[in-house]
């Protein structure tokens, strides 16, 4: 990320999730908290759809796992990328299908897969012969891809080498599906979360169309590519639009298939939910270690253990917007959170700025944060509950919040 010296405080103004800022306003509900407008969760789910067009999309749900998130998505017809039979039981219980679920956790228990068949799943994930022979035994007759390992460009929070295989270990995965009674359909990977970089579609679509030369060399021709998560949302650097994406990937599509496209899925998490998503934090201690430093350290009640995992590394640096009139001049600040944890701090390199009339007692509101925030909530770290969620639709909670 390149943020200057010089980076206002707030993020760009494509994110201020208005009817959640409001609902904040009026009701004034204890902090930190997280309310993520389900209205916009569709609005992004229709916007990702319409630039993708003949694209399955399926909605990463370890982003955002909330019952009224799922609920809507379920509406609108999207298919779920699960991970768990916790995630499993939440879909089914917001009214998905078990036949519009897909299991794309490459590490998964003989009983998961159990599970998720007796739950109607059919469509699987794997990257290795022990899953494999799980999957058959557990899910007979299936529906499988095989999961590349790709090293494209990093994205903001990448994967690293954590999932997937190469190209040849997928090609012959897939044939040893065939014999095993499976249907082997295609090829998933992942360009890494937040993925600005539009390219890096190529490298990841050349390895998949590797995979479907080396089965089809064997008489074996796959259908599917899935096509990934990794669709940026804006947070202070703004991210491509979904259509910039859907040009990009489409340009890959056409280079490295040029003789007939493959079924496309496309699995954002992040990309549906960041955009939804507010949280509103109070400052529970500004103060300048030593007079002399330029730096307040500002204590927010939110922090890396109660919603803002992904602050590790500093990696997403989300756009801040204190709420109230604080109209004079800013000033430099590194901001942590409320535990008794060293590493609980989340930006001392990232340059922020907070207005110098901040004081204990005002709120934050910490914008595109509905992925990979409550989710990823600890439990009771220093006897601070998870972060909690309201889910507002039309401005009004949800019914069965
Ligand atoms: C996390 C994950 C996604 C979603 O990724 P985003 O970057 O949030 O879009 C999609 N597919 C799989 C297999 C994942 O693990």
């Amino acid at each position: 990320m390149s943020i200057s010296d010089t980076a206002p405080t707030a993020g760009r103004a494509a994110t201020p999730a208005p009817a959640a800022r409001r609902f904040l306003d009026e009701h004034d509900p204890p902090t930190p908290c997280l309310v993520v407008d389900v209205d916009t969760v569709v609005d992004r789910y229709r916007a990702l759809a319409a630039a993708f067009p003949d694209t399955r999309v399926q909605y990463a749900v370890k982003a955002n796992p909330e019952p009224a998130v799922l609920r809507a998505l379920a509406r609108e017809d999207a298919w779920f990328d699960v991970a768990s039979p916790a995630e499993i039981d939440l879909c089914l219980e917001a009214g998905a299908d078990g036949g519009r679920l897909s299991y794309g956790n490459t590490i998964k228990k003989p009983a998961d897969i159990a599970r998720a068949h007796a739950a109607g799943v059919r469509e699987y994930t794997c990257e290795a012969d022990g899953d494999l022979d799980n999957i058959a035994a557990h899910a007979p007759g299936a529906q499988v891809s095989a999961r590349v390992l790709v090293e494209p460009p990093d994205s903001v929070t990448p994967f690293g080498r954590k999932f997937g295989c190469v190209p040849d270990r997928a090609t012959a995965l897939l044939l040893r599906a065939a014999e095993l009674g499976l249907d082997p359909v295609g090829v998933s990977f992942h360009v890494g979360s937040q993925q600005l970089d539009t390219a890096a579609w190529d490298v990841a679509v050349e390895a998949a169309a590797s995979v479907f030369a080396g089965t089809a060399a064997h008489g074996l021709h796959l259908r599917r590519l899935n096509v990934g998560g990794g669709i940026g949302a804006s947070y202070r650097d703004t991210a491509p639009e979904p259509t910039a994406y859907a040009s990009a990937i489409g340009e890959a599509l056409a280079r490295h298939f040029p003789d007939r496209a493959p079924e496309l899925v496309l699995e954002p998490g992040r990309a549906i939910v960041a955009e939804a998503g507010v949280i509103r934090t109070e400052v529970v201690l500004v103060t300048r270690k030593d007079p002399a430093d330029e730096h307040r350290w500002v204590y927010l009640d939110v922090g890396r253990y109660n919603g803002l995992a992904e602050t590790e590394d500093e990696a997403i640096a989300y756009a801040l917007e204190p709420v109230g009139d604080h109209d004079g001049a800013s000033g430099p600040v590194i901001i942590a959170g409320p535990t008794c944890d060293g590493d609980d701090v989340l930006y001392q390199r990232t340059p922020y700025r907070l207005p110098e009339s901040l004081r204990a007692g005002d709120r934050i509101d910490i914008l595109a944060a509905g992925a990979y925030t409550a989710s990823y909530s600890s439990v009771a770290f220093n006897g601070i509950p998870p972060l909690r969620t309201h889910c507002i639709h039309e401005g009004r909670p949800t019914s069965a919040d």
